[in-house]
């Protein structure tokens, strides 16, 4: 609270966007849970799911409304009153770094950004459950609850209200709110009314003597015409006089821009929608997306984003969370988003949404979670995610070779989409590693995703199609080891003899790749071979067999010298130029790194 109290932060805007957000989420509960019991809505008003905005210039008191689910006086400690929450402390070690308090949302923490501008901050809520109660506070570490004798009962629903601070005049401005429910908060599926001033003409009766010569003048002949228009001028009935008046004026067109034909969505609307969706509100835009109508038996409607940058915690409980970022909808009703079926865990850093006809409206989250079409909708999904991350490769200058390139004209977005890929690997790289791991059936497809450092790729990032391009001919087998860094391995004797001969190797250092290329066994038909490993043949080598005859004695006397248990087997090799010896894990055993890795658990 200090820190968004205290904050210089300059963009205080973003409130307004989090309130709404919130809003949206609890009309959205509504929705649901009204589509298995229609009582619940219950009638007039009531049934209206709508946000609100009212502006009170006199008191300084902005409010927002809305119909959705309502807290329960449970609800208003656990979820407004609770600082412990567990994005607390990530937040707040971000804010610490980056200071960009406009990530908020994303942490769980989003309502606190009230503070922003507000001094103080009345929440009355209802929830069909329970009474109506008020929550309050001072943002000095304090709150209060209680039940709600005061207001007028709300039927249903929350109403926030914002008391401003001094310096916080500008959210009394309907232009200011009219601009930011615009900027901020356009895809949000539900209507947002301001309470509006207006000014009108009014028609009031003019002076009492000139309005009863006007009727005597009515009364005369047709013919007359002319005559009696120039008189009415002179001597109007009434006249029209300017009155404020309120009323609801509706902010934003509740657009589903998923069911909109792609070609017709601008990139800048893409990019909001995001935004929105995401919670992202980063300068950044997504590093690609995917708009898409699936038709067949399973017929739905989908939207999915890579977004720039990997969220905080996606990797910190990879193998205990299931957590999919797709939000379900069912022929336009918000369902659920947290449908871990819709995609692999490998792909929760994607954002998106999916809208199908085809599945049943009003059944349970359950009975839905074990809906047949539900794979099919998965499969889909994958298919369209994979494609979309290749494109990022194949649109990246960066990334094809030169003399692929060297006809075509340099499109103005080039620039634009230059070194994207590396962004995506640096982000998301791991996520493409754990799928080879885990989704057998799209193995090879995402093994065409996966980058690297090789003794040839000169710093830059390389992958498997250009290894194979580069292959010596006879090559047969893919070459790699693996270790902590490539400094390390640039040092290995391993790699004497392949890089005189001129192979290339890639540098595997992240923990991750051990588990890898247990997966991994070959690539369009080529074998990888861990070159630290027993086995390793170079084609053929005349010498060979000529050493391994003369040098017979000794082999075999460093072997009883050695003695048994660390050391399997002596051998001479032909694959070291410049070491004596090294020491070579066998072809079934686990890797130096991978011991290395297994004592510190790093993964
Ligand atoms: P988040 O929205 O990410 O959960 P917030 O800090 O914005 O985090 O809100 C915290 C919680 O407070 C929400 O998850 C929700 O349970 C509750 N909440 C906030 N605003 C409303 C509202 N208008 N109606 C119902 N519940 C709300
Ligand atoms: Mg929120």
């Amino acid at each position: 609270m200090d820190i968004i109290i205290n904050s210089l932060y300059s963009n205080k805007d973003i409130f307004l966007r989090e309130l709404i957000s919130n809003a949206s989420d609890a009309l959205d509960k509504i929705r649901f849970l009204s589509l298995t019991d229609k009582e619940i809505l219950g009638e007039g008003d009531n049934a209206k799911l709508d946000i609100q905005i009212k502006l009170d210039k006199e008191k300084k008191i902005l409010s927002i409304r809305d119909r959705g689910i309502g807290m329960t006086k449970e609800d208003l400690i656990k979820n407004l009153g609770t600082i412990a929450k567990s994005g607390t402390s990530a937040f707040v070690e971000k804010m610490q770094t980056s200071g960009d308090l406009n990530l908020i949302g994303q942490f769980g923490v989003g309502f606190y950004s009230v503070y922003l501008v507000a001094d103080y901050v009345e929440v009355i809520s209802k929830h069909n459950d329970d009474k109506q109660y008020v929550w309050e506070s001072k943002a000095d570490g304090a709150f209060a609850i209680s039940e709600d004798v005061w207001n007028e009962p709300l039927g249903r629903g929350t109403e926030i209200r914002l008391h401003l601070r001094e310096e916080a005049g500008e959210y009394l401005e309907e232009a200011k709110l009219k601009e930011l429910v615009k900027r901020y908060s356009e895809f949000i599926n539900f209507p947002i009314y301001l309470w509006a001033s207006k000014e009108v003409d009014v028609e009031v009766p003019a002076d009492e003597d000139e309005s009863s010569d006007e009727e005597e003048t009515s009364d005369s002949s047709s013919s007359e015409e002319e005559v009696e228009d120039e008189d009415a001028e002179k001597k109007p009935k009434s006249k029209t006089v300017k009155e404020t008046t309120y009323e609801w004026e509706l902010l934003n067109d509740v657009k589903a821009i998923w069911l909109r034909n792609p070609k017709e969505v601008t990139e800048e609307e893409y990019t909001k929608f995001y935004q929105s969706l995401a919670k992202d509100f980063s300068e950044e835009k997504p590093l690609s997306w995917s708009h898409f109508t699936a038709e067949g038996d399973v017929e739905f409607k989908a939207v999915l984003f890579v977004p720039p940058k990997a969220p905080h915690d996606l990797y910190e409980s990879y193998y205990n969370t299931k957590k999919s970022n797709l939000k379900l909808y069912v022929r336009r009703v918000f369902i659920s988003d947290e449908f871990d079926e819709l995609l692999p865990k490998y792909l929760n850093f994607l954002k998106g949404l999916v809208d199908s006809d085809t599945l049943p409206l009003n059944v349970s989250r359950e009975m839905l979670q074990q809906h047949s079409s539900l794979k099919t909708i998965k499969k889909k999904l994958i298919r369209k995610a994979l494609d979309m991350i290749r494109k990022i490769a194949e649109e990246d200058p960066d990334e094809s070779n030169d003399k692929d390139k060297k006809d075509v004209e340099k499109s103005s977005d080039d620039d634009e989409k230059k070194g994207q890929y590396a962004k995506f690997w640096n982000e998301f790289g791991k996520s493409i590693k754990l799928g080879i791991i885990e989704d057998a059936s799209n193995r090879n497809r995402l093994a065409k995703l996966l980058r690297f450092e090789s003794t040839k790729s000169g710093g830059k990032l390389a992958s498997l199609d250009q290894y194979i391009s580069r292959m010596k001919p006879g090559q047969k087998d893919i070459f790699y080891i693996t270790g902590s860094s490539k400094e390390q391995l640039e040092k290995s004797p391993f790699l004497e003899r392949l890089t005189k001969k001129n192979y290339e190797v890639i540098f595997f250092t992240d923990p991750v790749d051990e588990y890898l290329m247990q997966y991994l066994m070959d690539y369009e038909d080529k074998k990888f071979q861990n070159v630290s490993k027993e086995g390793l043949k170079l084609g053929k080598d005349s010498k060979y067999k000529d050493l391994k005859e003369s040098f017979k004695d000794l082999t075999k006397w460093w072997k009883s010298a050695l003695a048994s248990e660390n050391v399997d087997d002596v051998k001479i090799s032909v694959l070291l130029s410049d070491t004596p010896c090294v020491v070579v894990t066998s072809k079934y055993g686990w890797s130096a790194n991978m011991e290395r890795i297994m004592q510190s658990q790093t993964l």
